[in-house]
């Protein structure tokens, strides 16, 4: 399949990229990402796998677009409040790049179709709000083997992790379950920079990027720690835990069970970008 014009005119200054090539861009046309969260981690990583050419996106968020969402959340606008999230984010993708298919699901990632949705996809990347929802999405890619780019925000710091099944560490692996509630404070009570929240959102965009390229290292088994007030990353180092009970060698979970205690949701915060405690 050969690009159209409007195509070489488009993606001209990725074309000439080394590691990307036509070869590459088809490999885009072809691929598709899920996207966990519409928020202050998703908007950024939506506008810039749609930028890319990146074929098919699907958006899952279940919130609405609020004023106090848009310091951060740049794929909403003001005229936006009030309506969901999916569906802005859908009109912005399209108006930013109409090659792109967008998929909104006006949902929250449920154990009862989570596997099912994530099927569809190349990978995902999960920019939640909430432990119930890292956990079931860290759990659903372990379980279909799909590459996971998992990240968080909060403050002036954040961290990226990306997660490829059982070749490297995952998220229980580091963390085996969700913190109590209210261990770790939300976005709502924290607070967020927004151009922290742009770092993480496009570094899950450029992970996801290089692996439906193939190309570069991903981070697997290296944390990534963005210290926002420094302008400093630093990694820990990882490794897959045999004993992990999802990704170890002999996993409890082997099946996206609805009574799992850990993807019960507490009251869901009303905003989006609550981080890790590393
Ligand atoms: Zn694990």
């Amino acid at each position: 399949m050969g690009l159209s014009k409007q195509q070489v005119e488009r993606y001209a200054r990725q074309l000439i990229v080394p590691e990307v090539g036509v070869r590459g861009q088809q490999q885009l046309f072809q691929a598709s990402v899920l996207i966990i969260g519409a928020g202050g981690l998703g908007s950024p990583a939506s506008l810039y796998l749609a930028g890319a050419g990146v074929g098919r996106l699907g958006i899952i968020d279940s919130d609405v677009v609020s004023l106090g969402n848009l310091h951060r959340q740049i794929v909403h606008a003001t005229q936006h409040v009030g309506q969901p999230k999916v569906a802005s984010a859908a009109q912005r993708i399209t108006q930013l790049n109409p090659d792109v298919v967008v998929e909104p699901i006006h949902d929250r990632l449920r154990p009862a179709m989570a596997q099912e949705l994530c099927q569809r996809y190349d990978l995902m990347v999960d920019g939640s709000d909430n432990f119930p929802t890292r956990y079931l999405a860290n759990d659903v890619a372990v379980v279909l083997g799909k590459p996971l780019v998992h990240a968080g925000a909060i403050h002036v710091g954040g961290q990226v992790l990306t997660v490829l099944p059982r070749q490297g560490a995952c998220l229980r692996c580091v963390f085996p379950e969700p913190p109590l509630p209210d261990a770790i404070p939300t976005c709502q009570a924290a607070g967020v920079l927004g151009s922290v929240a742009g770092v993480v959102g496009t570094l899950m965009a450029h992970e996801a990027l290089k692996l439906l390229l193939g190309i570069g290292e991903p981070l697997v088994n290296r944390f990534l720690i963005i210290e926002g007030a420094a302008s400093r990353f630093r990694e820990v180092a990882l490794r897959r835990d045999p004993a992990c009970a999802v990704c170890g060698d002999h996993p409890t979970i082997r099946d996206i069970l609805a009574d799992n205690p850990d993807y019960q949701s507490s009251p869901a915060p009303a905003e989006v970008c609550s981080g890790l405690a590393v």
